[in-house]
C-alpha cells in the first residue's frame, strides 16, 4: 500500500488513542483526593500519588477473591460479602491502596444481597466510567487512586441523594470509629 493511503489511518488511529486517553481512569500520575481528616471526617483536597501496580503484584497482594472483582472487575455472589450486614460506625476503605471510599453514615440496606451506600466518602475518591458489559447501560465505579472495580452506582436509591452504590465486599476493608479517630488524631499531630 503507498504512504499517502497509510496516513489517514495512522492519523485515526492516533486520535482514537487520544480519546480513549482521555475519557479513562488512569491518564495521570497524581490524583485529588480526600483522606481522613483529624476528626476523623474527611480532609481537605489533597494530591496524591496514582497507585499503579502489575497484574501479579495485584494478586499477590489481594488474594484471588479480591484480584477478581478489584482487577478483573468481577461481581461476588450477592448476600455471601462479609460486609452486608455489618452495621457498625466506621469507614469503609478500598482494599486495593486504603484509600476512605465510604462512611457507615450513609449506608443502608437496599436488599439487593450487596452492600449499598447512598453517597460516597467523598466524591474526588470514586471515579465513574460507562459500563455497557452483559448488554446494559450501567456506571461503573473505581478507586480514584487505584483503579480498582468497586461495583455500580444507580439512581434507584434513597433521599437524600437517590443514589444506590452498589459496592462488593472483598472491594472493601473497614475500619470501626475507634480506629478512624485514631488514623485523624494521627493526621492531627
Ligand atoms: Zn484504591
Amino acid at each position: 500500500m503507498q504512504l499517502r493511503h497509510l496516513l489517514p489511518a495512522a492519523l485515526l488511529l492516533s486520535m482514537v488513542c487520544c480519546m480513549s486517553a482521555q475519557n479513562s481512569p488512569g491518564n495521570t500520575n497524581i490524583v485529588a483526593v480526600r483522606l481522613i481528616g483529624p476528626n476523623g471526617n474527611p480532609g481537605p483536597v489533597v494530591q496524591s500519588p496514582r497507585v499503579v501496580k502489575t497484574d501479579a503484584e495485584w494478586e499477590k497482594q489481594l488474594g484471588p477473591a479480591a484480584y477478581r472483582v478489584l482487577r478483573a472487575k468481577g461481581t461476588e455472589a450477592p448476600f455471601c460479602g462479609n460486609l452486608l450486614d455489618n452495621h457498625k460506625d466506621g469507614v469503609y476503605f478500598c482494599a486495593g491502596c486504603g484509600l476512605p471510599l465510604f462512611a457507615s453514615s450513609s449506608k443502608f440496606n437496599s436488599g439487593t444481597g450487596w452492600p449499598s451506600f447512598y453517597m460516597p466518602f467523598a466524591s474526588e475518591n470514586i471515579t465513574e466510567i460507562r459500563d455497557v458489559s452483559l448488554g446494559m447501560a450501567r456506571t461503573e465505579i473505581l478507586c480514584a487512586r487505584c483503579d480498582g472495580h468497586l461495583g455500580h452506582v444507580f439512581d434507584d436509591g434513597p433521599a437524600p441523594t437517590h443514589l444506590r452504590y452498589c459496592l462488593n465486599s472483598v472491594s472493601l476493608i473497614f475500619k470501626d470509629e475507634a480506629e478512624v479517630k485514631k488514623m485523624g488524631a494521627e493526621v492531627a499531630r
